[in-house]
């Protein structure tokens, strides 16, 4: 009986193996065709100026809109497009429209923002990772000094000598860099100051409770006055409630990001927002 039982949790258990690995498999073999079959596309999400209340960038967050699937979130697929050597084509994609995008705005709108693009590390450590972000620059005739590369700490850490030569370049250029999710990585402080970084990005796991998590508070305002005692522009992801925004403001914070200003949008609804808000 025993023994009958185990072969049953066996099967049970390999059958849900299948099921997941050839689902797996299946998005694999769509994600390798989504790019030329036009299946990705971008929300912007506006960052404000906390001195001024004005939208002084937006981030580019990254879509698939899959067949079968719907809407897909990048956290479901960007993993897996770092896996099979996808992230590349879907990155230079990535900066290429959102570096257009942010181009017309200032032509159509006279619209000056800077524009956030998520770089995953597999990118950045590419060594021609410089002369692509050269070469959208060139196409586009976005000016540099509009482009924010949004790198994670686990991004900058991988090959440090590469990886500081690679920043010094894009800095060199006019590119601004930023710290994404800053605080959660596996890394240490000193990079900090060895790394010529623009902006440090407050993760929003510690935005999140922080009206009613002292710890969050310590570790935010910290994270502030480290920022801006290394002459550093500091903003805080995911705010979602006025008493938050009230919480920056008295501890100064530059930038804020979130759904209580808006979610990511698509560049229509994006140029409504603008009328709307009069900016
Ligand atoms: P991230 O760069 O930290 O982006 C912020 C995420 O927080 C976005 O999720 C955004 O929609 C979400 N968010 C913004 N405000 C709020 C808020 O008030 N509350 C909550 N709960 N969430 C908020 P999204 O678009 O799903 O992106 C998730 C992650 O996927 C990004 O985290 C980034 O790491 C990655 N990603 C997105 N686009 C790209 C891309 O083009 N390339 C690469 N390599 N990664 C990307
Ligand atoms: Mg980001
Ligand atoms: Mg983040
Ligand atoms: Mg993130």
């Amino acid at each position: 009986y025993a023994k009958e039982r185990g072969k049953d949790t066996y099967q049970i258990f390999s059958e849900n193996m299948n099921t997941a690995y050839s689902e797996r498999l299946k998005m694999e073999a769509q994600l390798r065709i989504a790019l030329e079959k036009n299946q990705f596309f971008l929300h912007y999400q506006p960052q404000i100026d906390m001195k001024t209340n004005k939208i002084i960038g937006v981030e580019a967050l990254v879509r698939w809109n899959n067949p079968e699937l719907g809407i897909v979130a990048p956290n479901e697929f960007i993993p897996l497009a770092e896996e099979i050597g996808l992230i590349d084509p879907i990155g230079d994609w990535v900066l290429k429209t959102a570096c257009q995008q942010v181009k017309n705005w200032q032509k159509e709108l006279g619209l000056y923002i800077r524009v956030g693009i998520n770089i995953s590390p597999k990118q950045f450590q590419r060594p021609d990772f410089v002369s692509k972000v050269e070469r959208v620059l060139q196409e586009t005739g976005l000016a540099p000094n509009y482009v924010d590369l949004e790198i994670t700490e686990n991004g900058l850490m991988q090959n440090s000598a590469d990886c500081l030569q690679t920043l010094y370049r894009l800095k060199s250029h006019g590119v601004k860099i930023s710290i994404d999710d800053f605080g959660t990585g596996y890394s240490s402080l000193s990079y900090l100051k060895r790394f010529p970084i623009d902006t440090l990005k407050i993760d929003q796991s510690f935005v999140r409770d922080l009206i009613e998590d002292t710890n969050d508070q310590a570790i935010v305002t910290s994270i502030i006055s480290l920022a801006h005692n290394m002459k550093l522009n500091v903003i805080a992801e995911g705010v979602e409630t006025v008493e938050i925004v009230n919480f920056l403001n008295r501890h100064k914070c530059d930038e804020m990001q979130g759904y209580l200003y808006s979610k990511p949008l698509n560049p229509h609804d994006f140029e409504s927002f603008l009328k709307k808000m009069k900016q």
